[in-house]
């Protein structure tokens, strides 16, 4: 099928990397269409936040759409969205999922930019992967309905792989594409996908389970929530939500927070941070002469240094019942090995425990 002046339809794809995303975009090059991806970067995704840990998995492994672009064959754009994408974070106009996923305003958003972009190429439509009935928060009748509408398409959105389940889009009613040729997909059932995979050779694409987002993870909201419980005022930027991506989080009595590396990537990125200045008010400890965490804490009450000294010679090397001496600096003014020394003995679990955020 052509348009009026004799050139083949053209649609914007959001390409995530998954494979809704990557069927909807084959069924369109089956009728001729030409796509272009495009792929948006928020700031919250699982993969990038384990490449800036030192993941090496994550260090080898290209941007999930450029792979899929790659597979699919087409361009695909990545669009930095991060500072925009903050305020529908921390206030969605159409409220949370399951954690703090604001999947609706998400999606209106991404499809709104999609269309800007539709738009400025002098594209007929914008395509996704949703599938009716699929996600409980973002992919009802409803919710989609609200999506498309503040989304702005008005009628130029298609969803190929539902297409037989909703109202006739205005590339189907210009014959531009063959609703007959698209699908009508509906629930959470992923068969039907996987047999249109094979029948369409798409084996390369990011699992669901491995998801691009960790708005929906239940440990990350916990610390979300937190961080307003303490900071009501507070502004959450992007130095914050990579802070709350990682080390063990603990709220110690008297109100201090307190972050602990894990591992030697986790400690660079906490050292990074606080060197910096990101973390107002932050300073570090490290146990002396054995190996262990870097640990952050803000917050100055003396029974909590002291607890946080317990609880970072409790994750470091030295043996159960050694005392440690535990060094606290505030960088950028003082370098290690200036600051004050505690000595400490590794804390029990029952007075961490309370403290896990
Ligand atoms: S899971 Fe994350 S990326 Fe996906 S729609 Fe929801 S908020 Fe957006």
């Amino acid at each position: 099928m052509t348009t009026d002046n004799k050139r083949p339809p053209k649609a914007i794809a959001l390409v995530s990397g998954g494979l809704d995303s990557a069927l909807s975009v084959r069924l369109m090059q089956e009728q001729g269409v030409e796509v272009t991806g495009v792929h948006f970067y928020t700031g919250f995704c699982i993969t990038e936040q384990q490449r800036r840990a030192g993941n090496p998995k994550a260090q080898n492994r290209p941007n999930d759409g450029l792979r899929a672009g790659a597979d699919l064959d087409i361009e695909v754009e990545i669009v930095d969205i991060s500072q925009e994408y903050l305020s529908i974070v921390t206030h969605p106009k159409h409220g949370y999922g399951a954690n703090v996923n604001p999947c609706i305003d998400c999606r209106a958003m991404m499809i709104r930019k999609a269309g800007e972009i539709m738009r400025e190429k002098g594209a007929d439509f914008v395509i996704t992967g949703e599938v009716l009935g699929q996600r409980p928060m973002s992919q009802n009748r409803k919710a989609m309905d609200i999506i498309e509408d503040e989304a702005a398409l008005h009628g130029r959105l298609v969803r190929p792989l539902s297409a037989k389940n909703l109202p006739k889009t205005i590339p189907e009613r210009e014959n531009l594409i063959d609703r007959d040729r698209m699908k009508g997909f509906t629930g959470r059932s992923r068969k039907p996908q996987m047999a249109l995979a094979t029948q369409l050779g798409v084996d390369d694409y990011l699992q669901p389970a491995g998801g691009c987002c960790f708005l929906t993870d239940e440990n990350f909201a916990r610390k979300f929530r937190d961080f307003f419980a303490h900071n009501p005022e507070g502004r959450l930027d992007h130095d914050q939500i990579m802070l709350l991506t990682v080390g063990r989080h603990l709220r110690l009595p008297g109100g201090a927070k307190v972050v602990v590396g894990r591992n030697e990537g986790e400690n660079n990125m906490i050292q990074g941070l606080v060197t910096r200045g990101a973390v107002p008010g932050a300073r570090l400890m490290v146990a002396e002469g054995v190996k262990g965490p870097l640990t952050l804490i803000t917050g100055d009450a003396q029974a909590d240094l002291e607890l946080a000294a317990a609880i970072t010679a409790r994750y470091a090397d030295g043996a159960p019942e050694a005392t440690l001496m535990v060094r606290l600096w505030a960088p950028p003014e003082q370098e290690q090995g200036a600051g004050r020394l505690f000595p400490a003995r590794a804390a029990a679990p029952e007075r961490i425990d309370p403290c896990r955020v």
